[in-house]
């Protein structure tokens, strides 16, 4: 990732920790509408954006994890290598994942080459 897509902060657009998710892969936090629209910017090929997926969004997403960092430079931040987040968009990311997660998503995310955090 080049410094100038730094500049790209995703920010979750609800406030009710109720209604955000996060990836099963990357740990991105925001709403189903976001990652709707938007995919994982993170994770394509997992969850792409504008497909209007719903299913897959919950199936590679949860509402199970806990905390939530907010990083604004990944690549410099110690909260970041910490979390290992430095490679990913600046954002909001959960700290930690409690999903239980199924075993043909668990196989489909290994197929795909992403690995569960948490
Ligand atoms: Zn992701």
């Amino acid at each position: 990732m080049t410094e100038a897509a730094d500049t790209i902060v995703v920010v979750p657009s609800e406030i009710q920790s109720s209604k955000l998710r996060a990836c099963l892969s990357c740990g991105l936090v925001k709403s189903v509408a976001q990652f709707l629209a938007y995919g994982c910017e993170n994770c394509p090929g997992l969850i792409e954006a504008g497909t209007g997926d719903r299913e897959r969004v919950l199936t590679f997403t949860t509402t199970e994890f806990s905390g939530i960092t907010a990083l604004y430079k990944p690549k410099r931040s110690w909260v970041a290598r910490w979390q290992r987040l430095s490679q990913l968009v600046p954002g909001c990311y959960a700290v930690g994942i409690h999903a239980n997660v199924p075993d043909d998503v668990l196989e489909e995310l290994d197929a795909l080459h992403f690995d569960t955090r948490g």
